[in-house]
């Protein structure tokens, strides 16, 4: 055991001599409370730990103890449901038992080591394991089957194996060289657990939300950031897609907003239901909470807390759908301890070390073909929220983000002002999976998928040069033709863009009747465009009443709308047709 004495202490950050021996990212337990914290600088004997609890009061000459160990997570059966704070302690938990705030210096297991679970053995005797092969299922919810694997760096020939119930702790099964499994698995959270290979992103992770789908798609396996100022709607986007995205397992790290919103987050996430299942979200979501109490080193260390756990949970096969909200805050928890540390501050005071920090733990997220002898692929698509202050995206956090993802939902202050829900901005948002994922379309919803999307988005960003001359001039000025792609682009803002997260019948819009939906918007375009050719005028092609029909699509249920959609697509073009005079 390592025990060093405090010489220094500076807010969250302490220092400590004696500490001989100790390695970077070793837990150690600082002072007479025994508040958790965090090699991070090691010089000689001396070390600097981030602490994960509040340091008033420590004082200089108290006891450190270094663990020789880094922060490990407990990952095994009873975690879905759970809420824990940033370095895996559970909340309501704590709450119980020390009510409303957690005293500091509490531990507690992450996992409840007194609860059984049935487990249901499905390796024989005699079987040669390597790490990832299923020693067996535990039901941990009733939505989700939890495999038992083979921690990666173990295996060996299976010597006994028993189903029944047990507690996480106990063990299940025996190697011929004695190496023993249990339940639970201990794993270091700031490293990336191990896969056989990484994927291509080439599936679409479908949202159900059309701006998102059909004109920024994230691929299965990737790095979506959503920067909007307050208010513009990233809590509401986070939570839409939690609720409907296609993912197994949803992973919701709340990175430190203020206090009462995470408050919000505590006590409505619990009462989502999945609309899967009709029951509770929770059955298949892990929450990691900071609250704003809790020191920013906290915050620093819940994302990758949160990245473990899905590692784990895609290890097991499943697709897993992180969101964390918003790694603005864990930037500025880097910023504080650097500034302690007295680093050379880089950008806006943020330490050089921003970008790479984030790159890595994008590298942790992907579709990857995962450990074990029978094949599994997992994914891990990870949504960062980004609040910039002042809602400015040319501030370092925003910008270091935006080099790594590979789609960027654009949250706009005037379109959340104008009450344009999902506030996501056409003209600044991006992705750089719509060539991967087009693929799939094309095999799965039409052929013509792609060039439908480019039309759409053509139309808007002539609507975009358009209204600048519309500015000068006025709207009557305009040729009719140009009149007719602006009276179309506002068919697709009002109607195919704007999505009302909590209308029952169109929170969730299926790929298909996305496109079906633009194809009917896009075929009014084009119709339009083609009588007025031929010396209709446009107040007549309008006075035909599509507009309102075209304006109630997104009501149409799932299962009607494909045949609807076809029947308003035909009698639009035969109706608009019969105006031209010959
Ligand atoms: P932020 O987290 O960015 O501060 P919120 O997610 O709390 O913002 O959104 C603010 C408000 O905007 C919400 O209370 C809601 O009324 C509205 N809103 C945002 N997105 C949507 C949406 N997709 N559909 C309907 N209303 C929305």
């Amino acid at each position: 055991m390592i025990e060093g004495q405090i010489t220094k202490v500076s807010g969250p950050v302490v220092q400590a001599r004696g500490m001989a021996g100790a390695r970077m990212y070793d837990v150690a337990f600082v002072g007479q409370l025994k508040l958790i914290g965090e090699i991070i600088r090691l010089e000689g004997d001396t070390a600097v730990i981030q602490v994960y609890e509040d340091t008033s009061g420590l004082e200089v000459e108290e006891q450190v103890t270094c663990t020789e160990q880094p922060l490990l997570l407990e990952l095994g059966p009873g975690m879905l449901s759970s809420i824990y704070d940033g370095v895996q302690r559970r909340l309501p938990n704590l709450a119980d038992d020390y009510g409303d705030y957690i005293t500091r210096g509490t531990v507690s297991d992450p996992l409840d080591h007194e609860r059984t679970w049935e487990f249901e053995a499905a390796a024989a005797p005699g079987r040669e394991l390597v790490a990832g092969d299923v020693l067996g299922y535990v039901q941990e919810t009733e939505v989700i089957k939890h495999l038992i694997m083979v921690p990666p760096g173990k295996g060996g020939v299976l010597a006994e194996i028993k189903s029944g119930e047990f507690k996480v702790t106990d063990t299940i099964a025996a190697c011929e060289d004695g190496t023993e499994f249990q339940m639970v698995q201990k794993w270091p959270a700031r490293i990336a657990r191990p896969v056989v290979s990484k994927m291509d992103p080439n599936l679409p992770f479908i949202t159900g939300t059309r701006i998102l789908d059909t004109f920024f798609p994230v691929a299965q396996g990737g790095y979506s950031i959503i920067p909007g100022g307050f208010g513009t709607g990233k809590t509401v986007t986070e939570q839409t897609l939690a609720k409907w995205a296609q993912a197994d397992v949803v992973i919701y790290v709340g990175c430190g907003e203020r206090g009462n919103e995470m408050t919000e987050v505590l006590t409505e996430f619990p009462a989502l239901e999945d609309v899967r299942s009709g029951l509770p979200l929770m059955k298949r979501t892990i929450l990691v909470a900071n609250t704003s109490n809790m020191p920013v080193a906290a915050r620093e260390a819940s994302i990758y807390t949160g990245i473990t756990m899905a590692e784990y949970y895609r290890d097991m096969g499943y697709d897993v759908a992180m969101m964390a909200d918003s790694t603005s805050r864990w930037g500025e928890a880097l910023r504080e301890v650097s500034g302690r540390l007295e680093e050379m501050p880089g950008e806006e005071g943020y330490p050089a070390y921003l970008a790479t920090r984030l790159a890595d733990f994008y590298e942790r997220c992907g579709r990857a073909v995962v450990l074990g002898s029978e094949e599994r692929i997992g994914s891990i698509t990870v949504v960062g929220a980004v609040s910039p202050p002042g809602g400015d995206f040319s501030e370092p956090m925003t910008q270091n983000s935006l080099r790594i993802s590979g789609a960027f939902w654009a949250l706009d202050t005037d379109l959340a002002h104008r009450r344009h829900f999902p506030a996501i901005s056409w003209m600044k948002s991006y992705s750089l999976y719509l060539d991967q994922v087009e693929e799939w379309y094309s095999e799965n919803v039409n052929m013509d998928w792609k060039s439908l999307r480019d039309k759409a988005m053509m139309i808007l960003q002539k609507e975009d040069e358009l209204q600048e001359i519309v500015q000068l001039v006025g709207p009557d000025a305009l040729p009719e033709f140009a009149r007719a792609t602006l009276e179309v682009a506002r068919m697709l803002r009002e109607d195919y863009l704007q999505q009302f997260a909590f209308s029952d019948v169109d929170a969730y819009c299926d790929p298909k009747k996305q496109y079906m939906m633009l194809k009917v918007i896009v075929g009014y375009y084009d119709v339009l465009q083609e009588v007025l050719v031929k010396g209709v005028t446009l107040k007549e092609a309008l006075d035909v009443p599509f507009r309102t029909r075209i304006g109630r699509m997104k009501e149409i249920p799932l299962e009607e709308a494909e045949s609807q959609l076809e029947t308003l697509e035909a009698e639009m073009g035969a109706e608009l047709r019969k105006l031209v005079r010959y």
